[in-house]
């Protein structure tokens, strides 16, 4: 069965060699406490979690795969649990403010953990992973008043955020978004229309889930123009920040996928369900392309993750099968036969999947620091 290890060796040298942190952390407004000794210790965290607490859940999660039943989703043995230790650790905060709880670490700190949870367990990486878009967005066009009461359970990990763009008639042509959104004499919103493929749209492993929905208002422009957000928290969230009712949003059914059966893809029905607008009217996909960049991020570090999980089972593999002998004569005597890393060609492939893994987590990790320095980037990176 195929074992995780964190490729920390690699990811130090890329932080000390590479890209030199400590140099570029000491001109960050917030890089101050990401000195050597907190970043390796987080590394280290980091790899203890995903190696011993998410890996040993990934095969077994996928093989299970989530359940629907009445509305309500079961995440597959030990997802609750793991979940539970994440939010315990303080994990999902780490790189967002302190004045939301959490421990305001540059954002690329972040990019080795989610790179590290997503090769151990890419659909346990899914449900902390929408959140971050969920708060990036919050944070950029939320209110004072949004802010304060959506930010810090999110922050923590009490509660997810899901982003719901797509409908049956539109993945990429969000110009064709139906969901209406009615405007409400309270100044919320009542929001009708059915979201497909949704990602941690409904699970488990939280109390409340915040969802960021893309909809139209009655009188809005056709095509992208016409497009507003609007927050529509799975239970309502009184004023004081305890939950109250539940929302007249649910979920219809799962995706039944090939891979990442342990990560939920919902569709959810909107029924007169209360909203609340984010940004400005008519502007939403504006807005929601900081949620879909945050995503994109994510993606690019799935790419990454899977890069890095295939050299990893490869190279089990070519330790472990034998087949003939190497060209350069016995070298495992006591053996029928040598390993298959012995041999040239198969060394040159794992050496060149291990290129790829380091190479892109590279890139990844240059994209942050490029972001910051040219601010091209709407997102909050700090
Ligand atoms: C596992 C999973 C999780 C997802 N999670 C979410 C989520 O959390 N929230 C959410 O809102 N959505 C989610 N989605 C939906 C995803 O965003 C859409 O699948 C995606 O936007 C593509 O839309 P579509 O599937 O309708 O394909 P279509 O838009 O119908 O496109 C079909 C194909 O045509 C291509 N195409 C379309 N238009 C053009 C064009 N103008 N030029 C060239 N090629 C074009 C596309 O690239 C694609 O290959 C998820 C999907 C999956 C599979």
């Amino acid at each position: 069965m195929p074992t995780y290890k964190a490729p920390l060796r690699d990811m130090r040298f890329l932080i000390n060699e590479v890209l030199d942190y400590s140099t570029h952390y000491a001109s960050l407004s917030n890089g101050a406490d990401a000195t050597p000794d907190m970043v390796d210790a987080i590394l280290d965290g980091a790899a203890a979690l995903c190696e011993d607490v998410l890996a040993p859940i990934n095969l077994s999660g996928d093989a299970e795969g989530c359940t629907f039943s009445n509305g309500n989703v079961t995440t597959p043995s030990g997802f609750k649990e793991a979940y539970k230790a994440f939010v315990e650790g303080g994990w999902q905060g780490l790189s967002f403010p302190t004045e939301y709880g959490g421990q305001g670490l540059p954002m690329s700190v972040n990019v080795f953990k989610s790179e590290m949870a997503g090769t151990a367990n890419w659909s346990f990486n899914m449900y902390p992973g929408l959140s971050i878009g969920c708060i990036n967005t919050l944070m950029q066009y939320g209110t004072p008043a949004q802010k304060k009461l959506y930010l810090p359970p999110l922050v923590a990990g009490e509660w997810t955020g899901t982003m719901c763009l797509t409908e049956a008639q539109c993945g990429t042509d969000l110009a064709q978004v139906k969901t209406r959104a009615v405007p409400q004499a309270d100044g919320t919103f009542k929001l009708t229309g059915t979201k497909i493929f949704i990602s941690s749209g409904e699970h488990d492993l939280t109390d409340n889930i915040i969802h960021i929905v893309l909809a139209r208002l009655p009188d809005a422009p056709a095509g992208t123009r016409g497009i507003s957000l609007f927050i529509v928290p799975k239970v309502i969230v009184n004023d004081d920040g305890t939950l109250g009712a539940r929302n007249a949003v649910n979920c219809g059914s799962i995706e039944h996928k090939m891979g990442i059966r342990a990560s939920s893809t919902a569709l959810l029905n909107f029924d007169d369900a209360t909203g609340y607008m984010i940004a400005e009217e008519n502007k939403g996909l504006e807005a929601m392309f900081t949620f879909m960049n945050t995503a994109r991020i994510g993606t690019a570090i799935q790419g990454v993750a899977q890069a890095e999980a295939s050299f990893q089972g490869a190279l089990a593999y070519a330790r472990e099968r034998r087949s003939m002998r190497a060209l350069s004569g016995k070298k495992e005597p006591e053996f029928a036969a040598d390993a298959l890393i012995w041999h040239p060609d198969v060394r040159r492939m794992l050496l060149t999947q291990k290129a790829f893994a380091f190479y892109n987590l590279n890139a990844i990790e240059s994209v942050f620091i490029q972001t910051i320095a040219t601010g091209k980037f709407k997102m909050v990176l700090l």
